[in-house]
């Protein structure tokens, strides 16, 4: 009987995600065989592609919904503090890499770029004022500013201040050590770099379209999307790194842990400025508040882009509604995904998110007048000739069951893992791939729990000299990786205090 042909890894799509992982893991493993399986003709086609996501490196420092406000004036910072740590998580991995020959320079994929807030109204300003008073109380914020200075916020952002009327109540915040970060210039690198190694393959055009169990792990039916032809690859361990497609696929596995889940799809728009004499008075990623009763995603902010060694301003998003769960996608996507176990809470979704479905509607139905008036609220001489619309990436949001809704709809990310640990999928889209190398290594902990804590402990720690939960609270230590971190990555010039933790 003939074999297949076997690795000790599949990873399904070429993604920040896929790419991290797989680099991840040749690291604390040389000798491990893996395979990352590609339908398109190139690594971060989908989401991770600089133009399919905002290149914010999510660290807190601008987003207002990572900071909600109850009743009683209260900020509550965790979310904020959480992923700020995060984010340092995923600079050390980057600043390990950069010293390696084969990762190439860092200056392709992250530069620096302040982070702003920005609000209006006298809600917005006492919002902000308290937002700032708790969090610039953290070691991970203590360098954050805030004004109601208008000369003041128009050197900050000068395309923003002219024509406001005089009386308008504003507000603002900056952190000048924010970044921006081509998501898909990172993937490709990372995935240039793994395939410099022996038993390391990235194979392009091919689409995962099954997958069964065998003895002690997977057999992962491939398709060439050019010629039809199918392989089938044994594998130990397989990853679900499809992005949005990540669900059909968790559902082909059949596996316990997949059952209930449900996906919602939701597509965006962007408004795009390259006119250099515009671009070069913006130089910053400013975030506001959303409208009332519209989702996080929808959170309006006009950023600074640097995407292969030019600047850009992309202003948004505009949040939609559609059935494709990936961009290159099919309209069936989300009528195929329905199942007897998922049924029951994406109705309950239905129901009770009406709301959100009529606002995407709305959305989708703006003109371009309209979306220019969304731009004027930030840019207010904007002219309509500097920019044009770019369709973003997919983003699928989490439908779960709940035993009190039914179902409920799930802004963040989830990993799903089979109970042997032989399989996993990320579900959802948000912070999304600023905060990948805590998700790959919480896939790791989760899937690799013995290896985690022998054989491969060492080369985490060298790696990771400080994870989330100490970043959090140890404020000197905090310093030392961020300076250190910062210097690596070029961010800033090393200065004679920066402290070297290798
Ligand atoms: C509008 C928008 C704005 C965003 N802004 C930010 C931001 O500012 N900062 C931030 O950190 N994150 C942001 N994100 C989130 C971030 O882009 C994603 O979290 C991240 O790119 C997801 O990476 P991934 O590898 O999981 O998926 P993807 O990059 O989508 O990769 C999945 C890959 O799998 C492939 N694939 C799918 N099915 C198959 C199959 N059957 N066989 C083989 N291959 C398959 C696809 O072709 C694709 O290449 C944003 C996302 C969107 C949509």
């Amino acid at each position: 009987m003939a074999h297949n042909e076997a690795v000790d890894v599949v990873l399904v799509g070429a993604g920040i995600m896929s790419a991290t992982l797989a680099v991840l893991l040749k690291e604390l493993d040389p000798a491990i065989k893996l395979e990352v399986v590609e339908l398109m003709d190139s690594g971060a086609a989908e989401s991770s592609n600089p133009w399919n996501n905002a290149g914010t490196g999510h660290a807190g420092l601008c987003e207002l919904n990572y900071t909600p406000q109850a009743a009683d004036g209260t900020v509550d910072i965790k979310k904020a503090v959480h992923i700020n740590t995060q984010f340092e998580v995923s600079k050390q991995f980057w600043s390990y890499l950069t010293k390696k020959g084969t990762f190439g320079s860092c200056k392709s994929f992250i530069s620096p770029v302040p982070h702003l807030s920005f609000v209006q109204g006298d809600s917005g300003v006492s919002f902000l004022k308290e937002r700032f008073k708790v969090l610039s109380k953290h070691h991970a914020f203590a360098d954050m500013e805030y004004t109601e200075d208008k000369a003041k916020m128009a050197d900050w952002m000068p395309l923003m201040m002219p024509g406001r009327p005089a009386d308008e109540v504003v507000a603002a915040t900056r952190v000048m050590n924010g970044t921006d970060v081509n998501f898909g210039a990172l993937t490709n690198q990372l995935l240039k770099h793994l395939t410099s190694a022996p038993d390391a393959q990235v194979k392009y055009c091919k689409r995962v379209t099954g997958l069964k169990r065998n003895n002690g792990g997977w057999t992962v039916s491939i398709k060439d999307v050019n010629s039809g032809n199918t392989r089938d690859v044994d594998a130990k361990f397989v990853f679900l790194g499809a992005g949005g497609a990540a669900l059909p696929l968790l559902q082909a596995s059949g596996i316990e842990e997949s059952k209930g889940f449900g996906g919602f799809p939701i597509s965006g728009q962007w408004l795009r400025c390259d006119n250099p004499e515009v671009v070069k008075h913006h130089q910053a990623k400013v975030y506001s508040q959303a409208a009332v009763g519209s989702p996080p995603m929808s959170v309006p902010h006009l950023d600074t882009r640097v995407v292969d060694g030019s600047k850009s301003l992309l202003f948004g998003p505009y949040a939609g509604f559609t059935t494709k769960f990936l961009k290159h996608g099919s309209f069936m996507d989300l009528p195929m995904s329905v199942r007897a176990g998922n049924i029951g809470p994406m109705l309950a979704v239905a129901k009770n998110n009406m709301d959100l479905t009529k606002y995407l509607v709305s959305e989708v139905m703006q003109s371009m007048e309209q979306r220019l008036e969304s731009l004027r609220r930030f840019y207010p001489e904007a002219k309509a000739e500097d920019w044009r619309l770019e369709v973003a990436g997919q983003r699928v949001q989490i439908i779960k069951k709940d035993p009190k809704k039914g179902g409920v709809l799930q802004f963040g990310t989830e990993l799903v893992a089979a109970k042997d640990g032989s399989l996993a999928a990320l579900l959802g889209a948000s912070p999304g791939a600023s905060v990948t190398v805590s998700i790959m290594l919480e896939l790791i902990e989760k899937c690799f729990p013995t290896k985690a804590s022998g054989e491969w402990a060492a080369k985490l720690a060298e790696i990771f000299p400080a994870r989330e939960k100490v970043l959090e609270t140890d404020a000197a230590l905090y310093r030392k990786i961020n300076a250190h971190n910062n210097v690596a990555l070029e961010l800033v010039e090393a200065s004679n205090e920066t402290e070297s933790y290798a």
